[in-house]
């Protein structure tokens, strides 16, 4: 059946909210917030570290880390706890993220049961299942991620164990990457382009002449498939293919997106269809699905990226995180003086509910609207 992404408008009246069908959490963050509560619950008295953030979100970690939890790494792999400092009978939880394979085996050498308490996302164990499959039909990997991420660098590392692999970022690393593959560029160059980002002993002379794409299961849906697409169109340039015979060189790598990424997208995408005036997107700052539906709502209206209600300080200030710049910025008279002012709000798969009713709350009271919550859910009540 197809699914219906149209938004939901809550009618205040003055304000009218359209929430995103699809928004907020996914099954893979559930499971791992669910799978570190439980962990702490089971082991009273026992030193329990996540390998990093559980997710990109700021009170579910804080809320971790109230109950004694303690982050080895920060979001970016920087070392907080040695491991040296490990022993077997701590808990190491391995977040939704997932780990990487030298990760794992450190932890298995020191004696932590990794399989125990892993929270690893079934939809990125399908990206590593998906690359499997690749390699052992013999091409090299091209993952699309943010290279710092930890998602990208389980990825890459459960990758380049089976095949050779290559991170890029974006479209115009793919179009550089793409210059290698037709000649077009001196292939000792990529060593240098690339440091950082390829496995050990990728060679650059037969490791781009077969190749398929996955992804980091948060990235814009488009973006991905942009890159898929120009790769593709590299291979069949250069070796004179068609699309009967593609598959000799670039594989079919539908699939890697995940569902909730997925959905979150398409509802975004839909909820633009609605001429409003602003658009509020909540969820971690360092969280990658979330700006990338900050990236499609900017494209189109005055957009606010905020992790918290208490970031709208009142009608006239608001303030909201600037991705490119990594910069919180305060904006003044951010709301419009219209009647009905029109609010597309979503939020990323790391936020929870509560977040964002917080923030529909909080919009309530500083426009005076002039229906209040239990005026606006009469609609919606069954008797
Ligand atoms: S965003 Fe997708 S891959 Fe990531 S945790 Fe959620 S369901 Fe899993």
């Amino acid at each position: 059946m197809k699914k219906d992404f149209t938004p939901t408008l809550l009618d205040f009246g003055n304000l009218h909210i359209y929430l995103a069908r699809h928004f907020g959490f996914c099954y893979g963050v559930e499971n791992a917030i669910d799978i570190a509560f439980r962990t702490v619950d089971e082991n009273p008295g026992k030193r329990i570290f996540l390998l990093s953030e559980m997710i990109h979100n700021p009170q579910v970690n804080a809320d971790l880390q109230e109950r004694g939890v303690q982050f080895m790494q920060d979001t970016y792999g920087k070392q907080l706890v040695s491991f040296d400092s490990i022993t077997e009978d701590d808990v190491v939880i391995i977040p939704a993220f997932g780990t990487t394979l030298a990760i794992e085996e450190k932890l298995n050498t020191i004696g932590i049961k990794t399989e125990k308490y892993n929270t690893t996302c079934p939809f990125v164990e399908k990206v590593w299942n998906r690359s499997e499959q690749i390699a052992k039909k013999n091409y090299s990997i091209v993952v699309h991620g943010k290279p710092v991420h930890e998602e990208t660098r389980a990825t890459f590392s459960h990758a380049a164990a089976n095949t050779p692999t290559v991170v890029v970022n974006d479209m115009k690393e793919a179009i550089e990457l793409g210059k290698y593959i037709n000649g077009e560029k001196a292939l000792n160059e990529f060593y240098i382009e690339f440091k950082g980002r390829y496995s050990d002993g990728f060679d650059t002379a037969k490791d781009l002449q077969r190749i398929g794409v996955v992804n980091q299961t948060t990235m814009l849906a488009s973006d991905t498939q942009a890159i898929a697409d120009h790769l593709k169109q590299v291979m069949i340039e250069t070796y004179q293919l068609t699309e009967n015979n593609i598959a000799e060189r670039f594989a079919d790598t539908r699939d890697t997106l995940c569902y909730a990424t997925n959905d979150n997208q398409s509802a975004v995408y839909e909820m633009l269809k609605t001429a409003a005036d602003l658009a509020i997107v909540v969820g971690g700052y360092n969280s990658s699905n979330t700006s990338h539906l900050v990236e499609l709502c900017e494209e189109k209206l005055p957009t606010y990226y905020i992790n918290a209600a208490d970031k709208i300080f009142s009608a006239d200030q608001i303030a909201h995180y600037n991705f490119h710049t990594r910069q919180e910025l305060t904006t003044t008279d951010f709301l419009p003086d219209k009647s009905p002012l029109k609010i597309l709000i979503t939020s990323g798969a790391s936020c929870p509910d509560a977040i964002v009713e917080d923030v529909i709350e909080r919009l309530v009271e500083i426009t005076s609207a002039t229906k209040n919550i239990d005026a606006m859910l009469e609609k919606y009540q069954t008797v």
